[in-house]
């Protein structure tokens, strides 16, 4: 009976300890920049940055597209395209299954949002890459998603922008995916050809084929700040050129420095950014 009672005692008092756990579990998180500890809604409220050092977290291609159309609106296209794993590839586990762990966890086909909708008063097309879904990697299906929204530019004479998040082409579909990188640049040549405006935005992090190709390429290309871009790791590099490389390499101050970047933009300033760029190339909206 003792025993009895004693474990009746001891099970709400656990519970409770549980529950005040999973309560205030995943509540606060440490910056990763400044290492100080925010509030996650704090966090959430101000756009994913830190409020204590301005810190840009990194953040989905909903919340990026959410963030950039008028009333949160917009037209998705090219949803259901994905992988058909051309190559069969296999490594630790085989590219079937990796893709369809990341279509569970992401609800996306593949790395990118195709989507049209106002951006302060003006018709656009805007491609957001997902960083989550393999790294934001472009495989076939990122490439011929974004061609199309370059060809629905051209046919509707309505500017592009790209926001990039990704560690370049998708190893998995081997040459496949470099071919993207042309792919895609001659697309853009062709929006070039109609004179309609195309805005890089690079996030953290940009590198490898998708900064060799159409990130780079923008009529203006502006960056988050802080935000890491390059085309290979600083170590390959170092290893490659036997030299210690500068502090700040390849994060976006040390870009806008040496002129690979025009500007930096805050992200709450991005869509006035945006905005403003789109009216100084296409006139006010009418
Ligand atoms: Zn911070």
């Amino acid at each position: 009976m003792a025993w009895f009672t004693r474990q009746k005692a001891a099970r709400p008092t656990g519970a409770i300890e549980e529950a005040s756990r999973v309560r205030t579990e995943g509540l606060w998180m440490k910056c990763d920049s400044c290492r100080q500890i925010v509030w996650r809604k704090a966090l959430a409220d101000n756009l994913h940055i830190c409020p204590k050092c301005e810190y840009h977290f990194k953040i989905d291609a909903t919340a990026r597209l959410r963030m950039l159309f008028d009333d949160c609106q917009w037209q998705e296209f090219d949803r259901s395209l994905a992988s058909t794993d051309p190559l069969e590839f296999v490594d630790q586990r085989s590219y079937k299954e990796r893709l369809g762990a990341m279509k569970k966890a992401t609800s996306l086909e593949d790395a990118v949002i195709s989507a049209t909708g106002l951006l302060k008063g003006r018709k656009v097309h805007i491609c957001s890459l997902e960083l989550k879904f393999i790294g934001g990697s472009m495989g076939a299906v990122l490439g011929e998603k974004v061609t199309r929204a370059i060809e629905r530019c051209v046919e509707q004479r309505i500017p592009l922008i790209i926001v990039s998040a990704s560690g370049g082409a998708r190893m998995q579909e081997g040459a496949i995916s470099l071919m993207q990188m042309a792919k895609i640049s001659s697309a853009l040549s062709r929006l070039d050809e109609a004179r309609l405006p195309y805005v890089s935005v690079l996030t953290d992090p940009t590198t490898g084929g998708v900064t060799a190709s159409f990130a780079m390429l923008g009529d203006i290309n502006i960056a988050e700040p802080g935000a890491l871009i390059g085309f290979a790791g600083p170590r390959v590099i170092e290893q490659t050129i036997r030299q210690k490389l500068p502090e700040g390499f390849q994060r976006s101050e040390f870009l806008l420095k040496h002129g690979f970047l025009d500007a930096i933009v805050k992200r709450p300033e991005l869509k006035d950014y945006i905005g403003d760029a789109l009216s100084f190339f296409c006139g006010p909206v009418t």
